[in-house]
């Protein structure tokens, strides 16, 4: 008998577990997704002449083993780019992580002297009573000083994940790679070794789209025998004897089916659990109506123009522009455009309140034109086509006290044994796709080894996927 493994969930995260799992010839692999094409939020599409990412995504990894199981699987699709990213303000352009030198050569002298002072005094601060940082504010007040957390950090904060002083410390935890001040002088002065654990000089992409992984994973996993159901939702999970039993899902014609299964990974939206178990206990519904995530808009700006950035991708911080980051596909891979054109991408998060969610094409159009006007990247006749595409539910909020109601969710894990919560929205981990790799092929080689949920999966989550941090 087969063990028939079923993978809710066609990302990149469910397509590494589905790859990993087609290697083993005792399991019967059954991956269902509710888009025709696989990939989520790694995906590419075209658009006339144009292939376009989700937002940008590049692939590097520090987590081992990783790099080489993708080259493995990209072979030749792979390129190798130099990565050249920066950081706007005050009308200036500045190396991203931010470089000591540029800080005090390149800022006013005054604002220069509010961020070395701010930093010794915060040094002081520190070494007289050490407080454990609880907030987002308190890590980078700490690590930075005051003067360069509200100059940058707070507001790129405020525009990607909310207030600052209600989010965990955890968020700036693994998302700001760079180890303080302190460190950096120290890197400085001592060391001219590059730290790939804050910042790596180049990264991996597909010449023709990031989506090529998730089209490569499919295509291998479906040549070792995995199938693919596409254009199906989820819609109940059953259990039986204490164990899920199998699946229910309905496709756009209205028809249900049941897919029974041994072993469920879940890649799907973690709060969606309780609607598709209506009996699970009050306090972990609840708990799950809590378990918050931004949604992301990502416009679109096709160029007849060579090239409008002078790097891949440049941070916005300051609140004046209401995108994060603005990103030129064609610095990705040349390949991805009509030759004497390129894609700009402006990319931000927001709620369902903000108005940016709401406004249609044209109007949000014309408002992040706008803002871009002083920045003289292209002019108006240069754009050829511009459009939006909106992603709900997409940025783990990582607010004060979430990790109870999420622990409360992950138990589950342990009440059934034979349900896995990985990836980015499926263990609502705030991750990068390289760490997506990893936990897909962790959960395919622990049901392998296995079986169940044990003590070793637990061992992965708080050794292993509770300690992935994004490299910038
Ligand atoms: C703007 C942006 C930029 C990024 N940049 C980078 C980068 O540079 N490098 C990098 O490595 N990572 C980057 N990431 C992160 C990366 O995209 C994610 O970590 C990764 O794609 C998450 O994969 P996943 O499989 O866990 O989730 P997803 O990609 O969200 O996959 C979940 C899948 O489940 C499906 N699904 C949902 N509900 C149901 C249902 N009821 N039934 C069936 N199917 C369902 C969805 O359609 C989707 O296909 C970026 C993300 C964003 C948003």
């Amino acid at each position: 008998m087969k063990k028939r493994v079923v993978i809710l969930g066609a990302g990149v995260t469910g397509l590494s577990a589905a790859y990993r799992l087609s290697q083993f010839p005792e399991c019967e692999v059954h991956v269902l997704e509710k888009e025709m094409e696989v990939g989520g939020l790694c995906r590419s599409f075209t658009e006339g002449d144009f292939t376009l990412d989700l937002g940008p995504h590049k692939f590097y990894s520090n987590v081992p083993g990783v790099t080489e199981a993708m080259c493995e699987v990209m072979g030749d699709e792979f390129l190798l780019r130099d990565k050249t990213q920066k950081l706007y303000m005050s009308g200036r352009y500045f190396s991203f992580p931010l470089s000591l030198v540029e800080m005090i050569t390149r800022f006013s002298p005054i604002k220069s002297m509010k961020i070395l002072l701010s930093f010794g005094w915060q040094v002081i601060k520190t070494t007289v009573s050490s407080q454990p940082d609880q907030t987002y504010r308190d890590f980078v007040v700490n690590k930075f000083g005051k003067a360069l957390y509200e100059q940058i950090f707070q507001p790129m904060a405020r525009k990607m994940f909310g207030n600052p002083e209600k989010l965990d410390r955890r968020l700036a935890e693994v998302r700001i790679s760079s180890p303080g001040l302190v460190a950096v002088l120290k890197q400085v002065l001592f060391s001219k070794k590059v730290d790939r654990t804050v910042s790596a000089p180049e990264f991996h992409y597909p010449k023709s789209g990031f989506g090529r992984i998730p089209a490569k994973l499919m295509e291998k996993a479906k040549a070792n025998g995995a199938n693919f159901h596409l254009g199906v939702k989820v819609t109940k999970i059953e259990q039986s004897q204490g164990k899920v039993s199998g699946v229910w899902v309905s496709s756009d014609s209205g028809k249900s089916e049941f897919i029974s299964c041994d072993q469920l990974i879940y890649t799907i939206p973690m709060q969606a659990i309780a609607e598709l178990m209506p009996e699970l206990p009050a306090e972990v519904r609840q708990a799950a109506r809590f378990v918050k995530f931004r949604h992301t808009v990502v416009y679109y700006f096709l160029l007849k123009a060579k090239s409008v950035l002078p790097a891949m991708w440049v941070f916005y911080p300051e609140s004046k522009f209401r995108f994060g980051r603005l990103s030129e596909m064609t610095k990705f891979s040349p390949s991805v455009a009509p030759e004497g054109y390129t894609a700009l991408m402006a990319d931000f998060t927001c709620t369902g309140d903000d108005p940016e969610w709401s406004m249609n094409d044209e109007e949000l159009g014309k408002h992040l034109l706008n803002q871009m006007k002083p920045l003289k990247l292209f002019s108006e006749d240069q754009i050829v086509k511009c459009f939006s595409k909106r992603f709900k539910n997409i940025y783990p909020v990582y607010e004060m006290g979430y990790e109870e109601r999420v622990n409360k969710l992950r138990n589950l894990e342990s009440s059934l044994e034979n349900i896995y919560f990985v990836g980015r929205l499926g263990d609502f981990n705030y991750n990068n796709s390289d760490q997506c790799f990893d936990m897909g092929f962790s959960v395919a080689n622990h049901i392998q080894e296995k079986g169940k949920v044990a003590e070793e999966w637990k061992n992965l989550r708080t050794e292993r996927f509770e300690k992935y941090r994004i490299v910038d």
